[in-house]
């Protein structure tokens, strides 16, 4: 019996506005926009003009914003196109619960927790861009997915590359797990003066072109430190098979090494779409025009070990994970109100560390969360104490 067209898969994207929001956008629109999907809601925090302008282009059904201070300019914005509008971080849940089958999680920091346990409770697909949530509740998250019964579609560079070499029926024979590094752009620098550097200097990727927060975060290799906790939980590996590499180029996007030997890489240009692309049409692969690799022209590929003296910050991812409990929620919440702190010009560079390590410390012996209550608590200690730290 015909039954006319197939219906078209319906998508929200939570952080909307920001760089892997827009590139999901783009990706979406590349795909057919409006032809193949059905927008159910887009999220922003500050920028209403363009989460406005977004809402009208792909038909959105919903447009929230975190800041509620703007909901009447966003009401006014969308008045007479029929889009709902809400605001809040009650509003970002209820864009998460409306019935899309895909979410994009790509708000930043642990503001994009509550949103995507709603999307994963209720069984969507969740294209996991946000690794707070990982890094943060781990355990529970991933429980959550598994409850709710959707695919968890990792998109962080790395960990899509392994996700897309791991093989489901040879995971007996995983040995480890090798993330590469870009090192960021002081992976030369010395000590002495790394220690002066200033957000604009450390904001400034070598490869990627990405938000304010992650870009300094990979030049002091957090970012890294948080894609190893990320990895832990989502691969279900040990610490000790976790391996960080330095590279450069950031061409081999990641690799997983096997029993036998093999180690299986992905590779491609410094360009999120293709692993947006890959969690919106997986298993299938698409059609981007990101730039193709010309092996004639990469002159090397160059791989180093990480200095971990200069670069604290996967020390301490090993600690977390060693200790385990919620260490990890810990050092993302304290390591978040650090990072504040730096953009804002009130601590260095390297003091985001030493405050992270501190906050570790006195909160070594909270045991491990048994519910979001627990997470949430222990988020709320660190940041108190990262912020008196700071003072
Ligand atoms: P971004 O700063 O460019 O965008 C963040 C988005 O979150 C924006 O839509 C912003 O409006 C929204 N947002 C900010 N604060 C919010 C709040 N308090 N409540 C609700 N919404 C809020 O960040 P990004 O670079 O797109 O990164 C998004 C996430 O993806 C991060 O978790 C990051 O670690 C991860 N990620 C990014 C990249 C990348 O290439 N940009 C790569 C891998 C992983
Ligand atoms: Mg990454």
């Amino acid at each position: 019996m015909a039954t006319g067209a197939a219906s078209k898969r319906r998508l929200t994207i939570l952080g909307s506005t920001g760089s892997i929001g827009r590139s999901t956008l783009d990706v979406v629109a590349r795909l057919g926009g409006r032809d193949a999907f059905e927008m159910v809601a887009l999220t922003g925090n500050g920028n209403v003009a363009l989460l406005a302008s977004q809402a009208v282009a792909f038909g959105a059904e919903l447009a929230v914003t975190a800041d509620e201070t703007q909901y009447s300019e966003l009401k006014q914005a969308l008045a007479g196109t029929g889009i709902a509008v809400a605001a809040g971080r009650s509003g970002l849940v209820e864009a998460a619960e409306r019935d899309a089958g895909w979410v994009m999680a790509a708000i930043v920091g642990n503001a994009g927790l509550a949103p995507t346990l709603a999307a994963a409770g209720r069984g969507a697909d969740i294209a996991l861009a946000n690794k707070e949530c990982l890094v943060s509740a781990g355990p529970l998250f991933v429980d959550a997915v598994r409850r709710g019964g959707g695919r968890l579609l990792p998109v962080d560079s790395e960990h899509n590359a392994i996700f897309q070499v791991l093989e489901g029926d040879q995971r007996h024979a995983l040995e480890r797990i090798i993330l590469t590094a870009s090192g960021g752009p002081f992976r030369t620098w010395p000590l002495a003066e790394m220690k002066g550097v200033t957000a604009d200097t450390a904001r400034a990727h070598p490869n990627w072109s990405m938000g304010l927060k992650i870009s300094i975060d990979s030049a002091s290799m957090f970012n890294k430190a948080l894609e190893m906790i990320e990895a832990r939980h989502l691969f279900s590996v040990a610490p000790e098979q976790i391996e960080v590499i330095v590279h450069p180029q950031s061409v081999v996007h990641s690799m997983v090494a096997y029993s036998d030997g093999s180690v299986l890489a992905q590779l491609g240009s410094p360009d999120m779409r293709t692993a947006i692309g890959y969690a919106l049409t997986y298993p299938q692969r698409c059609s981007l025009p990101v730039e193709r690799l010309d092996f004639t022209k990469l002159a090397r590929l160059d791989f180093e070990a990480p200095d971990e003296a200069r670069f604290p910050a996967l020390r301490l991812a090993r600690v977390a994970m060693q200790r385990g409990g919620v260490q990890g929620t810990v050092l993302n919440g304290a390591k978040e109100v650090a990072l504040e702190a730096f953009i804002a010009g009130r601590i260095g560079f390297l003091d985001m560390a030493e405050i992270t390590e501190a906050v570790m410390e006195r909160l070594a012996a909270v045991p491990a969360a048994s519910a979001m209550d627990d997470v949430f608590a222990a988020d709320d200690e660190a940041r108190r104490l990262a912020a008196r730290l700071i003072g």
